[in-house]
């Protein structure tokens, strides 16, 4: 009896599910999105590829002068990371010092070739 009754309501009420992507999903606050990375802010201090729970991030040539604390710092490596093998734990982003790594707030894309990077 009381299947047919949650059948009946069912059968009256809005799907639950949302036809994304044509129907916007709402994203929670501190959502942790696809990583970035502000070149500008990067001193290249590797502390993001130390922290890295699944080693996705690798030191690369990139010498740079950086403005860091009012002073000039001469960048020699930065990061780049395999987008696809990260699992944003957000560890890269706790530990950055300058904050050039960070978490966007919006949905990462997906896909499959683990060898796609974000420098
Ligand atoms: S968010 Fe991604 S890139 Fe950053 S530490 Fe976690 S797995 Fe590595
Ligand atoms: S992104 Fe941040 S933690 Fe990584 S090398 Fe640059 S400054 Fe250091």
């Amino acid at each position: 009896m009381s299947v047919l009754k949650e059948m009946f309501r069912n059968l009256l009420s809005k799907p639950f599910t949302i036809l994304y992507p044509k129907e916007p999903v709402p994203i929670p606050d501190r959502f942790r999105g696809r990583v970035a990375i502000r070149d500008e802010k990067c001193i290249g201090c590797s502390k993001c590829s130390v922290v890295c729970s699944v080693q996705c991030i690798s030191m690369v040539d990139s010498p740079k002068e950086i403005e860091f604390k009012d002073k000039i710092l001469m960048r020699k490596k930065k990061p780049q990371l395999k987008l696809f093998r990260c699992i944003r734990c957000g560890l890269c982003e706790r530990h950055c010092p300058t904050g050039a790594i960070y978490l966007k707030n919006e949905l990462s894309d997906s896909g499959t070739d683990r060898e796609v990077v974000v420098i």
